[in-house]
């Protein structure tokens, strides 16, 4: 490691500074320019009075979060966006610690969404992608559509290696709506015509698990904004 004095290291705007000496625990690691403290022993001394203090900073935290709903929300999408991999990871892991948990506010939502616009759209076309995907729709959906159950498995399997849409499911892909079942049902009054341009084949993509969990601000993104204008023109949507 480089020797450089306090002095030099402020001088260069540095946080760190090291000149090869041991602080009072024998550490021999940068200090920081600030306070002159060891690396080691501050994070030491951090983790004792964590310790100590969990319960009331929990509660704090909590608090904090309780009185800034949308700033918590808005960080923590910023942070899925910065860190997929790890966002993806630390929610798997807490659903596979927490399942109960997981379960009951799984059920909560259904109750108190089931009677939305934007959740019974959804699961009108997670129930018509499921069944489209296996070659089976019933007539009534079907002549909605402008495409049959084969075409829909051509048009979503193009580009990729599987030999059916359920292989795609199992590793993880599923079928993606480029304009939001959120957006569509919001701007959108009659259910038949939502359902129309949710299922529309411009609309569909294959993508992989994580990609979508970022659907939060989806709208802004350019290809989004391209799929609603092409889909409001063909719809006849003001
Ligand atoms: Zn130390």
């Amino acid at each position: 490691m480089k020797f450089i004095t306090r002095e030099e290291a402020r001088e260069l705007g540095l946080k760190e500074y090291f000149i090869g000496e041991s602080c009072k625990c024998g550490h021999i690691l940068p200090r920081r320019v600030d306070n002159n403290g060891c690396k080691e022993c501050q994070s030491k001394a951090r983790k004792k009075y964590w310790g100590k203090n969990k319960i009331a900073f929990k509660k704090r935290n909590r608090e904090w979060i309780d009185n800034n709903r949308e700033r918590f929300n808005t960080l923590q999408r910023d942070y899925a966006r910065k860190n997929p991999e790890k966002y993806r990871e630390r929610s798997l892991e807490y659903r596979r610690n927490n399942l109960e948990k997981v379960k009951i506010s799984k059920r909560k939502a259904y109750f108190k969404y089931k009677n939305t616009p934007k959740y019974k759209l959804k699961s009108i076309c997670y129930v018509t992608s499921r069944k489209l995907s296996i070659g089976k729709l019933s007539e009534s959906k079907l002549s909605l559509l402008e495409y049959t159950p084969e075409e829909f498995i051509d048009y979503i399997l193009q580009g990729y290696e599987f030999n059916s849409v359920q292989d795609a499911y199992d590793v993880g892909y599923h079928i993606d709506h480029i304009v939001p079942l959120s957006y569509i049902s919001k701007n959108i009054q009659e259910l038949e015509l939502q359902f129309c341009v949710a299922m529309d084949l411009y609309n569909l993509r294959l993508i992989k698990g994580e990609e979508n969990l970022f659907k939060g601000n989806k709208i802004d993104f350019p290809e989004v904004q391209e799929a609603k204008r092409f889909l409001w023109n063909k719809y006849n949507i003001l």
